[in-house]
């Protein structure tokens, strides 16, 4: 088969890169020409949106799928009847817009912040009124690594929010003082089969994702995580990997956010479980029956961002093992990762803590 996927990022690359030996095929479309999944797979190089250039790659593959959620709907719901895509376009829908996002976990019983869709200044004063503060003010769409927020914790930080955000439909929501955040990734294969991940523990720094650790968290908070991932995947009948990150305060869940995608805090499958993400969003898309989600240890990903030490240096330390998307250093950039599988909890955070109080010395590790 040959896969099309929209987004040639480092999702899609661990994609392709986990395909090959399964004897999948991979095309690609991405505005960048140099895009790390162009190093590994062929690629056509044009805009998201191009509605020539998504129907073919349609024609020239056998299953659509994207690495990257903000893509145009309209764009993929204009493809022939016969285009098979997964996720399924209105699983993305929901997804790429925070107000969707938020009534879809109302309806499906799935607790998250108290929230009010925004679009004018004096909407804002009254969300902000009703909700309270400390909040958070953010664009409901094309929204990433904490990109299009800005937090309120005085009423005087309206007008400084309105001006930074205002001139795109926003949502206001608490802020929640979480005493940590996890996330849990799990499959639906087009044949129904479902296999869920074990919860990750993240940490984010500057709302860009540094550290997790699997697994993670109580079975209480696993078994809670798992049956509220399964309702969005019922619901939308859904086929591939998805995600939701969730809030924990008091040992309760909050969701945050989901993504209908393989997932940044899901990288450390590659090494740590029986089947990656990766792997298991192929084999779900393609309806092959899903891989074991256990996991072989006690697992940490480190995400490198904005620079990274050499090869060398990284390779020298014993059991680490190292992801390089193959990208230019920029502030803030994702360029690479780090993972460690070890024989106990205790022994994992130790090396995850020495690891980063080198690559990210500010980090506060709960
Ligand atoms: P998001 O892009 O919405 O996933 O936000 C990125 C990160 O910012 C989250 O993982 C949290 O660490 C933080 N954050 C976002 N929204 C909130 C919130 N309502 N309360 C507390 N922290 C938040």
């Amino acid at each position: 088969m040959t896969i099309g996927i929209v987004g040639a990022g480092q999702l899609g690359r661990m994609l392709a890169l986990a395909g090959y030996p399964l004897g999948q095929r991979f095309l690609f479309l991405d505005p960048s020409p140099d895009a790390p999944a162009g190093h590994v797979a062929p690629q056509i190089c044009g805009a998201f949106t191009d509605a020539k250039l998504l129907a073919r790659l349609a024609r020239e593959t056998d299953v659509l799928t994207f690495d990257w959620e903000n893509i145009s709907v309209e764009a993929l719901r204009k493809l022939p009847k016969r285009t098979r895509i997964s996720p399924p376009i209105d699983a993305l829908a929901a997804a790429q817009d925070r107000v969707e996002e938020k009534k879809l976990f109302e309806r499906l019983r799935i607790p998250t912040t108290r929230w009010q869709a925004v679009d004018s200044r004096a909407q804002l004063i009254k969300a902000v009124e009703r909700i309270g503060l400390p909040g958070v003010l953010k664009t409901r769409r094309l929204g990433y690594d904490g990109k299009g927020q800005h937090v309120l914790r005085r009423m005087q930080d309206v007008e400084a929010a309105w001006d930074a955000l205002g001139n795109a439909p926003l949502l206001y929501e608490e802020l929640v003082p979480f005493d940590f955040e996890v996330s849990i990734i799990g499959a639906r294969s087009v044949r129904g089969e479902v296999a869920v991940y074990p919860l990750n523990g993240n940490v984010h720094a500057g709302g860009i994702l540094r550290l997790t650790r699997a697994p993670f968290g109580s079975v209480a908070l696993q078994r809670a995580a798992a049956r509220y991932l399964r309702r969005v995947l019922t619901h939308f009948r859904y086929t591939g990997i998805l995600t939701i990150e969730f809030f924990v305060r008091r040992g309760r869940l909050i969701a945050n956010e989901m993504a209908p995608r393989v997932h940044n805090s899901g990288h450390w499958t590659i090494e740590g479980a029986e089947t990656s993400q990766f792997e298991n969003h192929l084999r779900a898309i393609l309806g092959l029956p899903l891989g074991a989600t256990r996991a072989r240890g006690h697992c940490a990903m480190i995400n490198l961002i904005g620079e990274k030490p050499t090869a060398a240096d990284l390779l020298a330390v014993e059991g680490l093992h190292l992801h390089d998307y193959g990208k230019a250093p920029r502030p803030g950039r994702k360029l690479g990762h780090l993972t460690l599988v070890e024989r106990s909890a205790p022994l994992r955070d130790r090396r995850a803590r020495r690891l980063l109080s080198r690559l990210a010395p500010e980090l506060r590790i709960p």
